[in-house]
């Protein structure tokens, strides 16, 4: 399945365009293809893994929330405020099946999300 039918696999790899925002040997950043805030980018691991249900590595899962922060910081956007979400399974509205952060900022956020 991994590297197979997977759009995020296929962007990790390099044989699907994105724009690519920053990356290192086990996270990929790049933007959303429909943003819904100034800056939305998501943050990949280059494993696949098809949801956050899924994840076993502790270690690798905190490495990617940092990668996550340091993408805010590098889009200028640590001050002012960021939010990172992971959609996990059907009712939070997951639609790409290998999981990946938003990372979302550039406006006012609401709360509680929709
Ligand atoms: P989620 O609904 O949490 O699974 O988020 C999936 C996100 O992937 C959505 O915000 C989509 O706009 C985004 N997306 C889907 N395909 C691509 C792509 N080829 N390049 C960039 N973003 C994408």
């Amino acid at each position: 399945m991994a590297g197979t039918d997977c759009i995020f696999c296929k962007i990790a790899a390099g044989e699907v365009p994105a724009a690519m925002v920053h990356q290192d040997g086990d996270f990929v950043a790049f933007r959303d293809i429909n943003p819904q805030a100034p800056t939305h980018v998501l943050v990949i691991p280059r494993e696949h893994i098809p949801t956050l249900n899924d994840a076993q590595d502790p270690d690798l899962m905190g490495r990617m929330l940092l990668f996550a922060r340091g993408v805010a910081e590098r889009e200028g956007l640590a001050e002012r405020g960021y939010r990172l979400v992971i959609n996990t399974n059907a009712q939070a509205g997951q639609t790409v099946f290998h999981m990946h952060v938003h990372v979302l900022g550039g406006r006012p956020m609401r709360w509680p999300p929709g």
